[in-house]
């Protein structure tokens, strides 16, 4: 049985019988035509979709907000950034699929090489209810976008959040099948991933998780990317501004109720600022208000669940047994304004616990601190190394020698200098150690379940122009518009030419022998930013009494969904024809982009 329980008040909301084989192996089949079939979306149609998933995000925002809270007991607040981060997302990849799906031209001495991205076919996530939006989209949105299939095995206690998502991505349009929901249990996860019609798994959840799905895909040899647990460091060194750092420091372990893999949950201070920041960060926990999370002023609602409050409990006594002293909380609440049977817990400052204690080796995952005095930069970085987990850093110090040390010698995938570390869909995500392999988010995250397949021509080499695509960066050359344009120009030459319906069929332009290419694209050969970003903008993104309601069944209504002549052609961003077609006399009398399309391509 599946259920969904309210964390505030111990209410059951609904419960699910988990899917039969017989559904799961349905909405297998379903998923598999999908992968087959959705990929030859245009890629201008895939980016109109996504941006109205956006904008139904957004229009919804409230009531997604709401969902969440009553499943997990995030604040309200909380779930309403957690919606709009989502959307971001979804904007992110809708605007940066041309750049990074776009095939990579390298100069090999051959008549054509280069590196083309295709998508994988179906790829299962098996994610957390800690963010049951985020988790979610930050692989869904670069997946779809990139012509994956994705299929979600949602954590057992957000079934509603989990069939709200699908119900979003298809009132956005994307074909049926592109992305499914299955309410099933942890145990079924091993028959879906031993299916054929399954090509890949992402993993976010605890290591016992991500250890069972990884071996298993192991031995199936299935691509996984794993986002695991974390117990990340926040170091305080002597030039932080404690004024920002305090703050900074109590909601970095507390943010969603403590329950986040890159919430700080060390804090290492230089012993020539420890008693101030002690003082400071200890009532500041004790000020927090712990609550009603649908309440605007609370600050810390509900633990997920039960589990978790005698989780924490246990940890607050090992960690006591190891010299530590509990100098706020320590405890769970039993009665809350208003009362209530919710899974509340005080936020709590431990310190001075011994340093070899197995508790410091362990994931606290709730608003508990362990707080370390330290007397060097050395032994900062010794204790923050000191753990199995990877996943990031938080440093303040604004001593540029002390950053360029810490940036190479903390052993994490992220280091985030006087800021709290916070994912960021521009920039990779994810961990090393046992907080898991692969990233998420930016080029690194959408490329992971894409195959970078060589594509070599022989025969005489055509002339070595020097080219975005010959000289790939693989992050930070996407989101100045000038490069946009030179990529999308570029990515012109390689559309093969469609028939011109108003040209005579004698005038069609002929293939022609490869011309060589110019270094540069002429200025007026570029798309204008009228043919690009402004365009899309006014056109894709619906209007808010233009979107499909919530009422709605998840079956779009077909004069909803946008037709082909809303949007351009078919252009399959990772096909590239093997002739390179230079600029015609036609160019001139080319229709302006339609709507939805993006770059000015047809
Ligand atoms: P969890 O218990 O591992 O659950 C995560 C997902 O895995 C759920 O869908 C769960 O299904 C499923 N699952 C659990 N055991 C499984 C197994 N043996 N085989 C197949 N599936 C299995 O983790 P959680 O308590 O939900 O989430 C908290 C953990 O996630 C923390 O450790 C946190 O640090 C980590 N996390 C990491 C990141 C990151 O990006 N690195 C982000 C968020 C959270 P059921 O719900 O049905 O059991």
């Amino acid at each position: 049985m599946i259920q969904s329980l309210n964390p505030a008040t111990g209410k059951l909301l609904r419960s699910f019988d988990p899917l039969t084989p017989d559904a799961i192996n349905a909405k297998l089949a379903i998923a598999a035509h999908a992968a087959k079939t959705y990929p030859s979306e245009s890629l201008d149609q895939r980016i109109f979709w996504m941006r109205r998933l956006a904008a139904l995000l957004e229009a919804d925002i409230d009531d997604l907000a709401a969902l969440m809270t009553a499943e997990m007991g995030k604040t309200l607040t909380a779930a309403r950034q957690e919606v709009a981060k989502c959307a971001t997302a979804c904007r992110y990849y809708a605007e940066n699929a041309a750049r990074i799906l776009a095939p990579e031209h390298i100069a090999t001495g051959n008549a054509q090489s280069y590196v083309r991205y295709d998508p994988v076919g179906v790829v299962l996530a098996v994610m957390p209810w800690n963010f049951p939006l985020w988790q979610v989209f930050r692989f869904a949105a670069p997946a779809l976008m990139a012509g994956n299939v994705g299929l979600l095995k949602h954590a057992s206690n957000v079934p509603q959040c989990a069939l709200e998502i699908e119900a979003l991505i298809r009132r956005a349009g994307f074909p049926r099948g592109t992305f499914q929901t299955l309410l099933i249990e942890a145990r079924q996860v091993e028959g879906l991933l031993s299916d054929n019609r399954v090509a890949a798994v992402t993993v976010t959840g605890s290591e016992a998780a991500g250890r069972a799905i990884a071996a298993q895909a192991g031995w199936l040899i299935k691509k996984t990317v794993l986002e695991l647990g974390g117990s990340d460091p926040f170091i305080v060194l002597p030039s932080a501004n404690l004024d920002e750092a305090v703050p900074t420091a109590i909601k970095a372990r507390c943010i969603n109720n403590g329950q986040s893999c890159i919430a700080a949950k060390r804090f290492l201070v230089h012993e020539d600022i420890y008693d101030e920041f002690e003082k400071r960060f200890v009532a500041g926990m004790a000020a927090l208000r712990v609550g009603d999370p649908t309440a605007e002023s609370t600050e810390i609602g509900p633990l997920a669940t039960p589990q978790i409050v005698d989780d924490l409990l246990a940890q607050v006594s090992r960690a006591k047994a190891a010299g530590g002293r509990v100098l706020t909380g320590g405890d769970r609440i039993s009665t809350i304004e208003g009362g209530s049977l919710g899974n509340y817990f005080q936020p709590t400052v431990i310190a001075g616990v011994l340093r070899t204690a197995p508790i410091c080796q362990e994931e606290i995952f709730g608003p508990v601190a362990l707080l370390f005095r330290v007397g060097s930069v050395d032994e900062a970085i010794a204790l923050a190394n000191d753990t199995p987990f990877g996943l990031s850093a938080s440093v303040w110090t604004t001593d540029t020698a002390e950053q360029n040390r810490l940036a190479a010698d903390l052993q994490c995938g992220g280091v985030f200098f006087n800021a709290a570390v916070a994912s960021d869909p521009r920039l990779p995500f994810g961990g090393i150690k046992r907080s898991g392999y692969g990233r998420e988010l930016s080029t690194a995250g959408m490329r992971e379940f894409l195959n970078a397949k060589t594509v070599v021509i022989g025969g005489p080499a055509i002339a070595a122009q020097p080219s975005l695509f010959d000289q790939p960066k693989a992050e930070g050359r996407s989101d100045k518009p000038s490069e946009f344009l030179q990529i999308a120009d570029q990515l012109r030459r390689f559309e093969p030419r469609r028939p011109d319906s108003r040209q005579p069929e004698s005038r069609q332009p002929e293939p022609r022998q490869p011309e060589p290419r110019r270094d540069e694209p002429r200025r007026d050969e570029l798309p204008t930013r009228r043919d690009t970003f402004e365009p899309r903008k006014d056109t894709s993104e619906p209007r808010k009494d233009e979107l499909p309601t919530r009422k709605d069944t998840s079956e779009p209504r077909k004069d909803e969904l946008p037709t082909r002549k809303d949007t351009p052609e078919p252009r399959r961003a990772n096909q590239l024809p093997p002739i390179i077609f230079g600029p015609t006399s036609d160019d001139d009398d080319d229709p302006p982009p339609a709507r939805g399309s993006i770059l000015g391509l047809r």
